[in-house]
């Protein structure tokens, strides 16, 4: 799994994804640039995310609020108080870490313990393997599952009570169970504040003390009634945005899993009060069917129901995905009550009610929230689209298929030959199709290696210019995924294009 990950973090280098943030001073820690095709990856992920909310959706429209906010939005928000993660410093290595995810890592290697059972369970027994019940009554899974569940509930109890003591006897006894894990020598854990500070202003004593956002929830919620008015929505509706976020993470070395500087994709849906869990249960569902319809494989996602609540919820899930790195958060759907509003209301000194007309009453709507990390969902779909295949004759091919909606270059023209004429046609039909897709040229090495380079990039389609193309109009188009070639018309390949690549 680690090789996977190495895997998946050098081609995002090498084919021009993903760099390191200013990497000529070796780098910012979590920082991370998207390069010339990863933004094209980036925006298609975001333009399918917005599709599907906004223009899908007509009781859902669109915000996009700045990143520096008044500063009482966040002692309102809760964050100025209570944003922290658990940090934990081992003395012999010198490395820090998040209490909660080292733990949540341990957690997590029972279950992989318990999966491996399983797998070695299937190939034994072969067809006559009952999944469920070999893992209802083998006493090894039974354990591996019910000591995940101990540490995850414990951590959770720890955290809610603020018992930062007990969070730091837990990572002690954890690694008495596991003694490969190293060693014991750990300082306190200590609670830090994830926010990253500036200032507005020139001088020193009139400056104002501001925050980076650290989610754009915020900005939907301070202009809920200024949306809600100048569109005459009515509740139940939805306010959608897409952008940066920032956070001093304490950071595990994930890739872009885990940034400083990242993006988000966030809708809040206000509803009636009471109407709550049916709007959640909805968008629960409908959340996940949006993942699904990615086609990155039904057995990748799951959902971690939360027992301990953050104190702004009622009810919150994740959808969580099986990165290189395990399972873990890909976006949350949250039931955040009228936390928020009242809370503004009550730092502004404004009222932040709806007239609903049908009851014929105000009221404080109640929010359900659904956030995904722009970031994660890039390294999910990237990270499992990565193939390394074996081809019929032997060699070897490396491919990213990636979802044809998505791809950066939906199609690559390519002359056989630099000469002949085949290059000026070649151009002729990117500058037929530029408009509607992002096409590319390229003339460089053999037509096999040009493929092969296209695979790596995750182009759907392979367009080729030979001789024949100059007597009858036709040329040749390769399928990334089957590396089926037809020769088809040049006229038809728009609509060859659009149907495999539209949203
Ligand atoms: P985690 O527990 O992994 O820190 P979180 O519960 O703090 O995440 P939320 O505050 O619910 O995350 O944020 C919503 C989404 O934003 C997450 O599901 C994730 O996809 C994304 N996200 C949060 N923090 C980061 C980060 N540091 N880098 C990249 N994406 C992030």
């Amino acid at each position: 799994q680690e090789d996977i990950f190495k895997n998946v973090v050098s081609h995002a280098k090498e084919y021009g994804f993903i760099f390191p943030s200013s990497e000529i001073y070796d780098g910012l820690s979590a920082v991370y640039d998207y390069a010339q095709n990863g933004v094209e990856l980036k925006k298609n992920i975001r333009e399918y995310w917005w599709k599907s909310m906004v223009q899908m959706n007509d009781n859902i429209v669109g915000l996009d609020a700045s990143i520096l906010m008044h500063p009482t939005t966040w002692k309102a928000s809760g964050h100025v108080d209570a944003f922290n993660d658990p940090l934990i410093d081992n003395k012999d290595s010198k490395r820090r870490y998040r209490a909660d995810v080292l733990i949540e890592d341990y957690a997590e290697k029972l279950n992989i313990k318990a999966i491996k059972e399983v797998e070695k369970a299937k190939v034994r027994f072969g067809d006559a393997f009952n999944e469920a019940e070999f893992v209802s009554t083998n006493p090894r899974v039974v354990e591996y599952k019910a000591r995940e569940r101990e540490i995850l509930e414990r951590l959770g109890r720890s955290l809610g009570n603020e018992d930062l003591e007990d969070v730091k006897a837990l990572i002690e006894e954890l690694e008495i169970a596991c003694p490969e894990t190293g060693s014991r020598n750990w300082t306190e854990v200590r609670q830090f504040n994830l926010m990253f500070g500036t200032k507005l202003g020139a001088s020193a004593d009139t400056a104002m003390d501001l925050y980076l956002r650290p989610e754009t929830a915020q900005g939907i919620f301070v202009n809920f009634l200024n949306v809600q008015k100048s569109g005459r929505m009515k509740v139940p509706f939805g306010i959608a945005q897409t952008g940066k976020a920032f956070r001093n993470e304490i950071v595990a070395r994930q890739f872009i899993f885990r940034m400083r500087e990242f993006e988000q994709m966030e809708m809040q849906f206000f509803v009636r009060p009471g109407d709550e869990m049916k709007h959640y249960e909805f968008w629960k569902e409908t959340r996940l069917k949006w993942h699904l319809s990615l086609g990155l494989g039904k057995e990748n996602y799951r959902f971690h129901d939360h027992e301990k609540l953050a104190h702004y919820a009622n009810a919150a899930a994740d959808i969580e995905f099986n990165f290189p790195f395990g399972f873990k958060e890909l976006e949350g759907i949250h039931s955040r009550t009228d936390f928020d509003l009242k809370a503004h209301e009550q730092f502004s000194g404004r009222k932040l009610q709806y007239f609903d007309a049908e009851l014929n009453k105000n009221y404080v709507p109640y929010v359900v929230e659904t956030s995904v990390g722009l970031d994660r969902m890039f390294l999910a779909v990237f990270a499992t689209s990565l193939k390394e295949e074996t081809l019929e004759d032997g060699s070897t091919r490396t491919v990213l298929k990636l979802p044809s909606v998505l791809a950066p270059t939906k199609a690559a023209v390519l002359p056989l030959v630099k000469k002949d004429g085949l290059p000026e046609i070649a151009h002729k039909i990117i500058d037929e199709l530029k408009w509607d897709f992002q096409v590319t040229y390229d003339e460089k090495d053999a037509v096999g290696r040009r493929y092969r380079r296209q695979d790596a990039l995750g182009t759907p389609f392979c367009i080729t210019v030979d001789h024949q193309t100059a007597e009858d109009q036709t040329v040749t188009i390769r399928h990334r995924d089957t590396m089926k070639q037809d020769r088809v018309a040049i006229a038809d390949l728009k609509s060859i294009i659009e149907n495999e690549v539209s949203m």
